[in-house]
């Protein structure tokens, strides 16, 4: 199977069948945003606690390459550092927009790379980067909502 092939199918699989789809009882950041130029909707709650992601889920409705985006990041992200889950935020906005982003070239990770080329069509960017820039914005409204010292970041001091 040619790779452009399998990463099609991989698109097509997560659009059909989306991870983590529905939305939390217990979530404490939830967050809607839309992508005017595509009609893409999605919903994000998650649970975050002690700077991980703790659940996650998503709902929404759109096209194939929004729908994947959000179903390949739920299942990302669930378990993972707060921190992390910037890092990789940047790491796929660099991968849909240039076309490589080493960072992922290095975990050898499928479900991202299928989302590689991406970059040749930069309207579908916004796209790929709905369920992120969702994601991103509400870890933000999370962090002033509840500040709180993070040990592992000396500059984050506070009292
Ligand atoms: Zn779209």
């Amino acid at each position: 199977m040619a790779l452009d092939q399998l990463y099609q199918e991989i698109l097509l699989d997560h659009y059909k069948q989306p991870r983590n789809k529905g939305v939390l009882d217990d979530a404490n950041v939830r967050l809607e945003l839309k992508n005017p130029f595509c009609g893409d909707e999605i919903l994000l709650t998650l649970r975050v606690a002690d700077g991980f992601v703790e659940d996650v889920a998503f709902a929404g409705s759109g096209c194939v390459i929004s729908q994947a985006s959000a179903s390949v990041m739920t299942e990302k992200i669930k378990g993972m550092r707060v921190a992390q889950v910037r890092e990789m935020a940047e790491q796929f906005s660099e991968l849909v927009k240039t076309g490589h982003a080493e960072a992922v070239s290095a975990q050898e990770d499928d479900d991202l790379e299928a989302f590689r080329g991406v970059c040749e069509f930069p309207t579908r960017v916004k796209c790929a980067m709905l369920a992120w820039r969702t994601l991103l914005q509400g870890l933000e409204h999370h962090e002033h909502a509840h500040p709180h010292p993070v040990a592992s970041n000396p500059s984050g001091a506070q009292k």
